[in-house]
Order: structure tokens, then sequence, then C-alpha cells
């Protein structure tokens, strides 16, 4: 057995549950521990009065809470906050709160970097360094759950969570399953799972498994209507092609007659965003559950790329609202702290010495942790 301590955070309810069994505890527990950390977002285990001092002296000898370290959080124009988080000596990554008028949605990373590599995603060009843990995971949502509890001047709150941070989640599948259990788990933070969405790049056998393990809402980033381009923007396409991904999502809504996919689709200039290619994508997605979200591409450094003119997306859109599909267009967030879709790449810890607006705040918070 390794000598590092049990970190308390990497456990859904049913692994405390069986944590809890192995050192002669009782599964209630478990709920206990839950509720402290993820309902009241308390770690402190003296403040855990329910719990009896034997167990408590127990757990501090063998067990911690460890969560990413807050270097900064921005705050953008639109409301929008981003945080970078330090992972470990070498290693940030960045989430993402998002308000709106109705709820309020965190974006959360799954890995440090990515493997995948699209042509036009920020966190591609870093490259992939590592998973990350399910407590690096659901610590994301603790930090945001608590900071916005915490601000007076707001009433925000995290209504929905997206896996649509740094990573891709499929290929992290043993640590974000657990992570979102705990979103879900209603002595957690009690999302119902159409509010937790998971988009991937197309890992299908992972879309299986999930399916059978933790059926959240599916968003699938598809971004081209046949396999030459597809293979171009998105490289997973040579492993898993069209059809194959069809087929994966066509199996995940089978047994929810009210679910559907989400088909995100970023728009290029002159790449992807002709009216006949909305026609063939509107042919292609034919007999599947799906929504469309049609995302404005955002610049990104290193990449050749432009956004389709709005005339276009707008034509884009059109074509497949005629078609039956229920299309909109993702609004551009927080773009100017680098905080929109495709521009998270938290890796060089200088970087955030530069940026503007970095808020005293983070510091307290992690005083206060
Ligand atoms: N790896 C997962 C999760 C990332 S979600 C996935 O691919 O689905 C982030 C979404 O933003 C994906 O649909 C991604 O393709 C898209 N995206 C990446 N770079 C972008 C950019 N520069 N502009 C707009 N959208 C981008």
């Amino acid at each position: 057995m390794s000598d590092a301590p049990i970190n308390l955070l990497d456990f859904d309810p049913q692994g405390l549950t069986q944590y809890f069994a192995s050192v002669g505890e009782r599964p209630y527990r478990a709920t206990q521990i839950v509720k402290w950390v993820h309902q009241q977002g308390v770690i402190e285990l003296d403040a855990m009065t329910n719990l009896s001092r034997a167990l408590r002296e127990r757990l501090a000898a063998e067990t911690v809470f460890r969560l990413p370290e807050i270097m900064t959080v921005q705050e953008s124009d639109d409301g929008t906050l981003k945080w970078l988080l330090r992972v470990d000596n070498g290693n940030c990554i960045e989430t993402v709160y998002i308000p709106e008028a109705e709820r309020g949605t965190l974006c959360v990373s799954s890995q440090v970097g990515c493997a995948v590599n699209c042509s036009f995603c920020a966190t591609a060009k870093q490259g992939f360094s590592r998973n990350l843990s399910t407590a690096e995971i659901i610590g994301q949502v603790w930090i945001a759950a608590r900071h916005l509890g915490q601000n007076p001047k707001t009433h925000r709150h995290i209504t929905n969570v997206v896996m649509m941070g740094m990573g891709e989640p499929l290929m992290n599948f043993e640590r974000v399953v657990p992570a979102m259990r705990l979103m879900l788990d209603d002595s957690a933070y009690n999302l119902g799972r159409r509010r937790v969405t998971l988009s991937t790049a197309g890992m299908v056998p992972g879309m299986d498994r999930l399916r059978e393990e933790c059926p959240v809402s599916l968003a699938v980033s598809l971004h081209a209507p046949e396999d030459a381009l597809r293979d171009v923007l998105v490289p997973l396409n040579r492993t898993y092609p069209l059809a194959e991904l069809l087929a994966a999502c066509k199996r995940y809504v089978a047994d929810s007659p009210h679910d559907q996919i989400t088909f995100e689709y970023v728009m290029l200039d002159g790449v992807n965003d002709s009216p006949a290619q909305a026609r063939d994508l509107a042919k292609l997605l034919r007999g599947i559950p799906a929504k469309l979200n049609l995302i404005p591409f955002n610049p990104i450094e290193g990449a050749d790329y432009s956004c389709s003119p709005q005339s276009r997306i707008l034509e884009f859109r059109q074509i497949l609202q005629k078609a039956g599909y229920v299309t909109t267009t993702r609004k551009t967030r927080g773009d100017d702290i680098d905080a929109a879709c495709g521009q998270l790449v938290g890796k060089v810890l200088a970087r955030a010495a530069r940026h503007r607006k970095v808020h005293a705040e983070a510091t307290a918070l992690r005083a206060g942790a």
C-alpha cells in the first residue's frame, strides 16, 4: 500500500461507504461526510460535530481533504468568472462559471491538456500532461460553489455543470464518473441528470459505458458533416468515424425517449459553414433526437482559422431549423479573459501574473480554506 494519505475528496458516496466499511465504521458515516463537505462546504474535521472524537482523530491521522490551489480568479465584463487552479508543481487547470438570467453554468476540466488534438482548440496546443483525479475534478465544483456562496453581492448558484473545460472527459472515465456521481447525489450537489452534461469529441466506447454507468446529458463535438473534413478537424474521427459515432449516439438515447443529444458545431469561415454543408448535416442527423449548438469560433494563437461571418451563421442555422432541428448559436462569454470555448490553456504558471483583474479574494478564500 502507498503511504500517501487517502484524499477523502477522491470518493463518491459509494466509495466513501466502502472506505468506512474497510475501517470498521458504519455506512451512514459516508453520508455525513458527503453532506459536510459537498453540501455545507466544510472540510475542517473539527467542525464535523456529528462525528465522534475518536473518528475525527482517526481521519485526521489517516486522511486529508486536498483541493486544487487557487492561483487567480478573473472576472469578465459580462460576469463570467475564471479560476486558474494549480493541481501540482507544474500544472494548472481552468474552471469557468457562466451566469445567465435563469441559470449558472460551471464549465469543469477533466484533464491537464488534451490528447485529442483538434486543430482549432487552444487546449490541444499545449499537449497532454495527465488525467485529473476525482478530487481535482469535484474540487473545481467545491471551490466555485464556495466562492459563489460567499459572495455577498450576488445570489449566484451552480444550476448546471458542463464537462466542457480542458480535456476529453471520456478519456478519464474512471475519475470523471465518480465526480459526476457527486454532482448528482442529493446529499452533495443534487443536480438532476439533465443538468450535468458531458461533452465528448467522440470516444465511442466511453459513450457506451457512460450510458450504462452514469447516463447524464451528452454533447458531441461534431464540427463536420463528412469524414474527410472531420478527420482533419477532430483527428479522433480516424479511430471512430461518423457512422460509428452516430450509431453510438442512437444507442445512447435509445432507452430514454425524452433525451436528446446536443451536437456542437464550431463555425469556421470557409471550412465547414456552407449552405450545402448545413444540408448535409441535417441529412446526417436524421433519425437521431438531436439539438444543434453552433459555436462561433474563438480565435486562438497558432491556428489559421477565422470565425464565420454572422450572416453565414444565421443562414446555416436557418437551414437546420427548417429541417426540423432545434438550433441555437452559443453566445460567446468571457472572451476578454480567454475563458471562451477552446481558449482554456491553464498550464504555464507565469501567465497568471500577467493577467488583468487578479482578485485578492482568491488569496482570501485560500487562506480561509
Ligand atoms: N473534449 C471535449 C470537451 C471540450 S468541450 C469535447 O471535445 O467535446 C469544448 C467545446 O468547445 C468543444 O465542442 C470544442 O470542440 C469547442 N472548441 C474548441 N476550440 C474552440 C474554439 N477555438 N472556438 C470555439 N469552440 C471551440
